[in-house]
């Protein structure tokens, strides 16, 4: 092994996630720089009709990222001081953190150690009367059990925010994710399945919300300066506050251009993970995500889950010797709770979410993207295979 000195698999570092940029990405980009609207100008409309149309929802608004759009559709729900919105642990802390920005409170709920997703089941016990939403995450691009959660949703008077910056592209029962949920938001960070650079998107059927949402990204006023423009007009007034969480044209251009782009970018996701299970599956200790049916999963991440009953080291060497041999695995993610600002503020120590923190203790993300070569996919494997080998437990 690599970690004791040996060669390693690969020469360079494959990284877990990388953007792909074409040709037609650049003209793209550099039509909107030679134009007149570097921001808010035609093309961030352009690309949200194309997004809307894509997923098959009335209304797509931009966001300058995902952490954005995630803090618009916050206030758009018009979630206040001492507002509960029931969310994952087991996500990136901007999930919950857009709720504290509003004042509202995130009320941890507990993952299916199977889904990797929120347990539905648990979800009803943490509800009460300050409760206004429930917040899932489609967890690696696996839609989250949406079915149930709005029936509990329905039950309830909730709102449902789905957090879908893994999966866009994905579709859950004969409904694509963005045209299920009251609102769904879209990353567009590099990494994720389009790139803007930085980007998110918010797609919902509400006009209530789709109005709230363009007013937030535009600190709280009523037209934007286009509109004044075009009308001659120069009187606009602020009602709400808001922010500037505006998309660029600049952005837009290379969404748009990428968007065109989306189907191939997950057939190409689908089928290394299809190769990832077909290879790795038969290896004792390790788990790899179950196909699930009735939904078509955006594979965002590829994660693997380690039984510690069968691999005698623990994640954090695995993790080290898959490093070295230049295989760029990731650990997504430490559960909210556990930062230590969650900590400080809200007093949550190890323990409060057991599913969540097993999951974290055992689980490494492979690399994918749709860049990979055949190559590079063998290399993955046979470095799980070389490691795996002399960890396991004889
Ligand atoms: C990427 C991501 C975000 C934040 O998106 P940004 O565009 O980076 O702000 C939020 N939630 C999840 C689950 C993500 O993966």
């Amino acid at each position: 092994m690599a970690l004791y000195g040996g060669k390693p698999i690969r020469k360079e570092l494959l990284p877990y996630g990388h953007h792909t940029i074409t040709k037609s990405d650049i003209d793209s980009v550099i039509r909107v720089l030679k134009s007149d609207w570097l921001t808010s100008g035609p093309t961030i409309e352009e690309f949200e009709n194309q997004f809307s149309k894509y997923i098959g929802s009335k209304y797509s608004v931009s966001f300058s990222s995902g952490t954005a759009a995630l803090h618009g559709s916050i206030f758009a729900a018009n979630i206040m001081s001492g507002d509960e919105v029931i969310t994952t642990p087991f996500s990136f802390c901007a999930t919950a953190n857009c709720i504290l920005y509003q004042n509202g409170k995130p009320i941890f709920s507990d993952i299916n150690i199977d889904t990797l997703n929120i347990d539905p089941n648990k979800i009803e016990n943490k509800i009460n009367n300050r409760t206004k939403a429930i917040l899932p995450v489609d967890f690696g691009g696996q839609p989250a059990e949406l079915e149930i959660i709005y029936r509990i949703a329905a039950k309830n008077k909730l709102i449902v925010i789905e957090d879908a910056c893994h999966a866009l592209g994905a579709s859950y029962g004969n409904k694509k994710i963005g045209n299920i949920s009251d609102m769904t938001i879209f990353s567009f960070h590099p990494v994720k399945h389009i790139t803007t650079g930085e980007g998110g998107m918010v797609s919902t059927n509400n006009e209530t919300f789709y109005r709230r949402l363009k007013i937030f990204r535009n600190h709280g006023i009523n037209t934007d300066s286009r509109t004044r423009q075009k009308n001659g007009k120069w009187f606009y007034e602020m009602n709400e506050l808001g922010y500037n969480y505006r998309l660029t044209d600049i952005g837009s251009a290379l969404g748009l251009s990428q968007l065109h782009r989306l189907e191939p970018i997950i057939k190409r996701r689908t089928e290394i993970a299809n190769i990832y299970i077909d290879n790795i599956e038969s290896i004792d200790g390790i788990n790899v995500p179950k196909r699930i049916n009735n939904i078509r999963h955006a594979w965002h991440l590829f994660p693997i889950v380690l039984d510690p009953k069968i691999i005698t080291v623990g994640r954090n060497i695995i993790f080290h010797a898959l490093r070295a041999e230049n295989i760029g695995v990731n650990v997504h993610y430490i559960p909210i709770h556990l930062h230590p600002y969650y900590r400080r503020m809200f007093l949550f120590k190890k323990g409060d979410y057991p599913n969540s923190e097993t999951i974290y203790n055992h689980i490494l993300s492979l690399p994918l993207f749709p860049a990979m070569n055949d190559k590079d996919i063998e290399d993955v494997i046979a470095a799980i295979k070389k490691v795996f080998k002399v960890f396991k437990r004889k």
